[in-house]
């Protein structure tokens, strides 16, 4: 027989069109999650609050739960997700890259404190909530200027330029910052005195040689910045402890500072669990880790009774490759280490409040700077 009958025909045509239709489904299926059934509107939260642990993975919550009997105040979030970390120039990210990546959105260079891959200014959430008329605050257990908070209120090609990134406080009029690194404002190689510039435009300046935080009253009408140190501020075990504290205050803070309040937009930084594993020193990472998931709990107690708080809590990347090794017990960890630098694991994001389902799934790192804009509503 020369040709196929017409049965034999057909049913080949069917074969290849199940064939083609299958392959078109595999390919639907990646990237990205499959629509939800009937997606509700979002709620859209007055506030958000977001909470960066440096250098937190899985592995360091993990130790952080073990060796704080079996119990963190992260385990109360309704809402996890995954992010991709990695940086625009390389699969293992800084703390620059990462946290830009949050704050404007863009995948940039190892180094870069909010500017793009071709070293460009862009703006950042906390710009933007400043420009929607909201509040803003940075509170962190670095110096200010870090990488982590900078990335958030200035703009520079290098993290290393931390007396540039502190004059661009004088360019953005954040209303309250809590933070290490006095000496960038007070002690320059220019000469500027950035405290009192501060206070020239309506600051109240504070520091650590002066009061305590616990110690300092609030004024609702005035800006306010709290330095907690000279340089970098000591770790948990050496004795630091106004982070829960700091952040009670910025949110009171940013809650209270006016009568027709339109919300506000706040970054805490656990800052130093990074650290702990750059030392590849577990009980340092374990320490700060229970420190920040402190922080964690107070600002849950804040956004469960405001109902109108949306919180997220992430990381920038991994550090270490920490594992916890055989013979950990509960309440004992036996860590260990395979790098003293970051790692490229999926990192997860914790999120309760009005949009926290937003958060779900797996997403690139600079998806949480989008989600938190539609959170707003902008
Ligand atoms: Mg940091
Ligand atoms: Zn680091």
């Amino acid at each position: 027989m020369k040709f196929p009958n017409l049965a034999t025909f057909l049913i080949l045509l069917i074969g290849l069109f199940m064939l083609s239709s299958c392959n078109q489904r595999t390919r639907d299926l990646s990237p990205g999650p499959m629509p939800a059934p009937a997606a509700k509107p979002i709620q859209h939260p007055r506030n958000i609050i977001l909470m960066i642990g440096d250098g937190m993975g899985l592995t360091q919550i993990s130790a952080g739960l073990y060796a704080n009997n079996n119990q963190l105040n992260l385990e109360k979030f309704p809402v996890i997700g995954l992010h991709k970390s990695y940086a625009s120039n390389n699969l293992i990210t800084d703390s620059a890259a990462g946290a830009t990546a949050f704050s404007a959105g863009v995948k940039t260079y190892n180094g870069a404190i909010g500017v793009d891959k071709d070293s460009m200014p862009v703006p950042t959430i906390l710009e933007d909530a400043i420009k929607q008329g909201l509040r803003a605050g940075l509170v962190s257990t670095s110096s200010i200027t870090h990488a982590t908070p900078a990335s958030f209120i200035a703009h520079a090609k290098t993290r290393r330029a931390m007396e540039d990134i502190a004059s661009d406080f004088l360019q953005t009029p954040v209303d309250i910052f809590i933070g290490g690194g006095m000496k960038y404002f007070a002690n320059r190689e220019d000469g500027r005195d950035l405290t009192k510039e501060l206070a020239s435009k309506g600051y109240v300046i504070n520091d650590y040689t002066k009061k305590e935080i616990t110690d300092v009253t609030l004024q609702f009408r005035k800006r306010f910045g709290y330095f907690t140190s000279d340089s970098e501020p000591l770790p948990v075990a050496q004795g630091r402890n106004y982070l829960v504290p700091a952040a009670k205050m910025a949110t009171v803070f940013l809650q209270n500072i006016d009568q027709d309040n339109k919300g506000f937009f706040l970054m805490i930084e656990g800052s130093q669990i990074d650290w702990g594993g750059h030392a590849k020193d577990s009980d340092y990472i374990i320490t700060e880790m229970i420190d920040f998931d402190k922080a964690i709990g107070a600002v849950l107690d804040f956004a469960r009774e405001d109902g109108e708080t949306l919180v997220i809590v992430t990381a920038d990347h991994e550090t270490g490759g920490y594992a916890i090794m055989p013979g950990s017990r509960m309440g004992r960890i036996e860590g260990a280490f395979t790098t003293d630098y970051h790692t490229a694991a999926l990192i997860p994001v914790f999120a309760f409040g009005p949009g926290a389902e937003l958060f779900a799934g797996i997403y690139e790192n600079t998806a949480i700077y989008t989600k938190m804009r539609t959170a707003f509503g902008w």
